[in-house]
């Protein structure tokens, strides 16, 4: 087994972690301060100079402009683009952005890839994705109350969502609605593309989130859509498989997700490391002399180097054999990568003491907002339930035999 990465592949990483090094982590004390919203004239600058340099869009075919890295190669990626909260959104594939670039080059017509895609592509606008409701559990996605009625050429949405990732601002949102009551429970739903400017619909609020509300890209919206009309052709792939695209799109998002929590590990590990050898808890007695410290350490690069290398395997089966072969992995990485960021940012905050809490390191902003690492695509319960279902089967099927 070779753990070598390629050469190509290493030049990658290293021009983008010279550009998060270089440009990004010295804007984070003032996104910190000022927020999402402030910082945009700076952090879409500094797209522009990614996207010169040929670095965006990294997870993309190269025929629509991207670097058409594999899942294991983004995944790469992801981890250094993770070590900073900016880094994504920087490299233009941020959630839920990247996600709805994928689904738009799979299933998209000619007509949506030029009116939603190209602009997306380019960064000139955003996007939202509108699966969960305040109504229903979205841990039980085919059971959803927006629907898609027909109406002459038209489809007539009604129903809320909530939790839209970046619908203040977004262009257009990508809408789960039920266009189907009675089929079966896994085709009922459809995948709609709604223009943001479209009349009923609302973003009705964002939702506030550990304390903060948040604006644009950095927010979570609630959607509302009374008799929200949409010519047919907005129908994104084939009526009914909503659920199913959304399945193929979540598959790859949580590599993307859990290498990003690896780069947020990665970072948090450094920063730990540094302050406890700088930190003097006596004259000539720094941290790092306490066992304490010693054992947060050795324990947190034990759980980050399992995770990686966990997520990567996924990343790698995808890429070689496909991406139902990979459940198993998925499910797994989902709820261990999301826990062991949780632990590592804890003992890096712990060690920093009052101003770990403090939002002069990017320490406690990560632990705020990726505390739903552990909710959203799949709580970690869900994620064990189906892993372990499906291992088990495996058993049944051998004693049967
Ligand atoms: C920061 C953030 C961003 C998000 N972004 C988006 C987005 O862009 N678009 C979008 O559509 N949604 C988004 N979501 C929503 C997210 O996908 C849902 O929150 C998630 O699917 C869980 O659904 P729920 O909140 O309705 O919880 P529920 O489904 O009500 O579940 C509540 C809890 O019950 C437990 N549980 C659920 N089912 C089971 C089970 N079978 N067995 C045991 N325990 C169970 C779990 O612990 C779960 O946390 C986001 C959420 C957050 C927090």
């Amino acid at each position: 087994m070779d753990f070598s990465i390629p050469q190509a592949t290493q030049e990658l990483l290293d021009r983008v972690r010279e550009f998060v090094q270089d440009e990004l982590i010295p804007l984070e004390s003032v996104y910190l301060q000022k927020g999402f919203g402030q910082m945009l004239p700076v952090l879409d600058a500094k797209r522009a100079k990614a996207r010169e340099l040929g670095l965006s869009i990294p997870q993309i075919p190269k025929e629509y402009g991207g670097l058409g890295l594999s899942v294991l190669d983004h995944g790469l990626v992801s981890a250094e683009l993770g070590r900073t909260p900016i880094g994504h959104y920087v490299f233009n594939c941020q959630a839920p952005d990247a996600g709805n670039m994928e689904i738009l080059i799979q299933y998209g017509t000619d007509e949506q890839k030029d009116k939603y895609l190209k602009p997306l592509l380019a960064g000139e606008i955003r996007s939202c994705f509108g699966m969960t409701e305040p109504e229903h559990p979205g841990s039980n996605p085919v059971w959803m109350g927006t629907t898609a009625v027909k109406d002459g050429d038209d489809y007539v949405i009604n129903g809320r969502k909530w939790w839209a990732t970046g619908a203040d601002g977004a262009a257009f949102a990508i809408v789960m609605a039920v266009t189907d009551p009675n089929a079966p429970a896994h085709f009922r739903a459809s995948q709609i593309i709604v223009p943001m400017d479209t009349p009923g619909v609302t973003v009705s609020a964002i939702t506030p989130f550990m304390g903060h509300r948040g604006e644009g890209w950095a927010s979570h919206g609630e959607l509302t859509f009374e008799n929200c009309r949409v010519p047919q052709r907005n129908l994104l792939g084939p009526e009914g498989a909503g659920f199913l695209i959304a399945q193929e799109r979540l598959g790859p998002g949580r590599i993307h997700h859990c290498m990003r929590w690896i780069g947020i590990c990665e970072r948090a590990f450094d920063l730990m490391c540094e302050y406890a050898v700088k930190r003097q808890v006596a004259p000539d007695r720094p941290l790092a002399s306490r066992q304490f410290v010693q054992g947060w350490v050795a324990e947190s690069r034990a759980e980050i180097d399992a995770a990686r290398l966990m997520v990567l395997h996924a990343a790698w089966t995808i890429d070689h054999v496909g991406p139902k072969a990979a459940r198993d992995n998925i499910s797994l990485i989902k709820f261990t990568v999301a826990n062991t960021m949780m632990r590592v940012l804890d003992r890096a905050i712990q060690v920093y003491g009052g101003l770990g809490v403090s939002d002069y390191t990017p320490l406690a902003l990560f632990f705020r907002t990726e505390r739903a690492g552990r909710i959203y695509d799949g709580a970690d319960e869900v994620h064990k339930i189906s892993a372990a279902r499906r291992i088990l089967r495996r058993y049944e099927d051998v004693s049967r035999a």
